[in-house]
């Protein structure tokens, strides 16, 4: 049976350049045509002798993402792409136009297991986890469609389907190929790993000393509320959250976003806005508020705008940073999984 080669890194290439006889060099040579020439097949990898080529071409098959859906916002800004594998599962991945570069959110999981109730991506649950090449699948489709207008990806949040930190092994051999030179060479800085909130793996990353930027979900201020918004908060409660939250800031020198997801009537109160302030007092940390999108099913709506800016307000005067996320694409439905979800209701 034919191997997927897309997605193996420059130690692994190497093994298989020599493993066909060849010396070491070979390995360098056939990741750039990988991953920074963008090569369709081994035939066109025209520094390589003709033997390895050949040889190439019996074993291994170089599988990239193949887009099965988009959808464009109005103002050209956001543009949002379903992409499929070898095995038929599809993934959203979203391009930003932001106005300090390039940003895609990259999916970890198809599906998610997580069951956050505000959340598209895990109403079918979780089919499986991506592979490391599969991420990078997702970021070279992009990075060559803005290389057509001379641009490139400028910064990654892991932050579409999926929560990466249950998929570790593969979302840090992805990252550590984005930052590669022989693949996107990005500066780890630009790279921001988006969690529920898996406390073990917020310690271990933590240890990698990888400056990766992390951000937490947060959502409420109390326990009670948050594992009613997201039942992960049973096993790993706020406070451990923000424990290894705290931890992390300490240890990498990052600062930690944490998501806050702005619902009208839930968790956009006074003693809420108190609560989280005294939850992340004097540590190395931003708060990130999202007005959230309507919810029909559950009667959910965004907070009126002086409400937003009230509870934003408050935090700023506590000292803790906070902004409101700038909305992109509403108009193409930028949540989570919507896309996909309507790919699957279609089939
Ligand atoms: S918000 Fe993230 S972790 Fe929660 S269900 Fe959606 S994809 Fe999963």
């Amino acid at each position: 049976m034919m191997e997927n080669i897309f997605g193996k890194n420059l130690p692994e290439l190497t093994e298989v350049v020599q493993a066909m006889g060849l010396p070491k060099f070979r390995g360098k040579q056939l990741a750039e045509w990988l991953y920074k020439k963008s090569a369709a097949d081994f035939h066109s990898m025209n520094n390589l002798p003709k033997g390895l080529r050949e040889k190439l071409a019996e074993s291994y098959t170089i599988e990239r993402a193949v887009p099965s859906a988009q959808l464009h916002s109005a103002d050209g800004k956001t543009s949002k792409f379903l992409l499929s594998f070898a095995d038929g599962a599809g993934v959203e991945t979203v391009l930003m136009r932001q106005p300090y570069g390039n940003s895609i959110c990259v999916s970890s999981q198809v599906g998610c297991s997580m069951g956050c109730c505000f959340c598209a991506s895990t109403l079918h649950g979780m089919v499986r986890s991506l592979t490391a090449g599969e991420m990078l699948a997702q970021t070279m489709y992009i990075n060559d469609l803005l290389a057509e207008e001379g641009q490139k990806v400028d910064t990654v949040v892991i932050m579409g389907s999926g929560e990466p930190l249950l998929n570790y092994e593969n979302v840090l051999k992805y990252i550590r190929m984005l930052h590669e030179d022989y693949c996107l060479g990005m500066s780890y800085r630009s790279i921001t790993l988006s969690t529920s909130g898996i406390v073990p793996n917020i310690y271990r990353l933590a240890q990698e000393e990888l400056p990766v930027t992390l951000s937490i979900s947060l959502h409420a201020p109390e326990d009670a509320l948050r594992s009613e918004l997201m039942p992960v908060n049973m096993k790993y409660p706020l406070a451990e959250v923000v424990k290894a939250g705290r931890e992390y800031g300490e240890l990498t020198h990052r600062r930690v976003t944490y998501e806050y997801i702005l619902i009208d009537g839930v968790n956009d109160n006074l003693r809420q806005a108190k609560e989280l302030t005294a939850l992340l007092r004097g540590q190395l940390a931003s708060v990130n508020l999202i007005p959230i999108n309507p919810v029909a099913e559950r009667n959910w709506q965004r907070p009126a705008p002086e409400r937003i800016s009230f509870f934003a307000r408050y935090l700023t005067d506590h000292h803790i940073t906070a902004t409101v996320r700038r909305e992109m694409g509403n108009d193409i439905q930028a949540a989570c999984g919507q896309l996909r979800n309507k790919h699957l209701e279609s089939r």
